[in-house]
């Protein structure tokens, strides 16, 4: 594949519709051809000039996703996994046991649990905090203890907001790497490297494909460093290799990734505006919004838009916040009732249920991922089901 050297870095739009302008040199496709072979050959003496060896490492039907993905979080390298969490699993599997480790209260449920229990029995210290204050940010971090502060801007599933400049800075200081789950953010809305972050995570299951098909993860690094080469081998060794077809769909739905955050993203802040102050919606948490946590700082740090997720809390039928919320779920026609988010259909769901004991998420908060559906239709069936759940 070749790649043309602009003079200019192009615009983030041109360099996602044309998913860096690659040609197939051989065959002149302008579209990658599917790269499906698990083993190549190696040379008549002996050596593997082509620098491929075996498909678990590394494999070409990565490139080009990898290389879009890198160009527009404006990073060093990037590398595709098999899943979200497989990609942040591998930043705190190539850290040593005894590491201390900062993450957020509020984040990825799962990442949360595989944190406080799986890498809290292999030897982390973690500690979760409110990395929404630089405050206790500063003084949980040990300095030459805590080897990584894990932020999640704006975090599941209320939305608020970490200022990576300044929790950069903190960790920085400590001799920390800062890494970040922008999966919400998308790199159209925020550039945490260019704030200073050392690695940002992406499940590129949610935005990046966009459309639902597709299991998986991505990190992009700011600088090579003995600790990415661990995250390479880990990527590597421990196998949490994404397949090639799923790269070839993720580079395909990366095309459009411009277009879909921003439709969604403008769709969000119209439903949070319709919502907030509604009678029927005891809040609306949504960084887009003037009165919700962390807003001076998301409109400072995100470009383009405030992200297509929100939450909503109903207010309480006769039944109670918790019945309300669920027959609202249960209501609605164009929502569609399922986990995950980024993709092209409206998704609700009721989070507390799947979170379980120890949740952030009040009993009576819907989480909305906005899809591209009209905006009118989608808020006409919120208020049709926020009403049936109350008569
Ligand atoms: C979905 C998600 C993950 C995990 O990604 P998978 O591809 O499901 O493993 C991590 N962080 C956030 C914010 C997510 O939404």
């Amino acid at each position: 594949m070749s790649e043309p050297t602009p003079d200019q870095p192009y615009h983030p739009d041109t360099v996602a519709a044309q998913a860096l302008g690659w040609i197939d040199e051989r065959t002149r496709a302008v579209i990658p051809p599917l790269h499906v072979s698990t083993t190549y050959l190696r040379d008549e003496d002996n050596q593997y000039r082509s620098g491929r060896v075996y498909a678990r490492a590394d494999n070409p039907a990565f490139d080009q996703a990898e290389a879009v993905i890198n160009t527009l979080e404006g990073g060093h390298q990037a590398l595709l996994f098999a899943s979200g969490m497989a990609a942040a699993t591998a930043v705190f599997q190539a850290l040593k046991p005894g590491d201390h480790v900062l993450a957020p209260k509020v984040m990825y449920w799962s990442l949360r649990n595989w944190l406080m229990n799986f890498a809290t029995e292999w030897g982390l210290d973690v500690e979760l905090i409110d990395m929404t204050s630089p405050a206790a940010v500063a003084t949980a971090l040990r300095p030459g203890k805590t080897a990584l502060v894990w932020i999640e801007t704006p975090a599941n599933p209320l939305w608020t907001v970490t200022d990576i400049a300044e929790t950069t800075r903190l960790a920085h200081a400590a001799g920390a790497l800062l890494a970040v789950d922008s999966t919400v953010a998308t790199p159209l809305l925020t550039q945490p490297l260019a704030l200073g972050a050392d690695v940002v995570m992406h499940a590129a299951t949610k935005y990046l494909n966009g459309h639902s098909d597709v299991i998986a993860g991505v990190l992009v690094v700011r600088e090579d460093s003995p600790y990415w080469q661990r995250v390479r081998k880990v990527r590597a060794q421990l196998g949490g290799t994404l397949g090639s077809f799923e790269a070839w769909l993720l580079a395909r739905g990366l095309r459009t990734l411009h277009l879909r955050v921003r439709a969604a993203s403008a769709s969000a802040l119209t439903i949070a505006r319709h919502f907030d102050g509604h009678p029927l919606v005891a809040e609306v948490l949504y960084p887009g919004l003037p009165r919700c946590q962390g807003h001076e700082i998301a409109a400072r740090q995100m470009t383009g838009g405030f992200g297509g997720m929100l939450s909503i809390r109903v207010a309480p039928s006769q039944q109670g916040g918790e019945a309300a919320a669920i027959a609202v779920a249960a209501k609605t026609a164009i929502w569609k009732r399922a986990t995950s988010l980024g993709g092209t259909e409206s998704l609700i769901e009721h989070r507390a249920s799947v979170e379980g004991a120890g949740t952030p998420a009040p009993p009576d908060l819907l989480r909305l991922s906005t899809g591209l559906e009209d905006v009118g239709d989608l808020i006409a069936d919120l208020e049709q089901a926020l009403a049936a759940a109350h008569r």
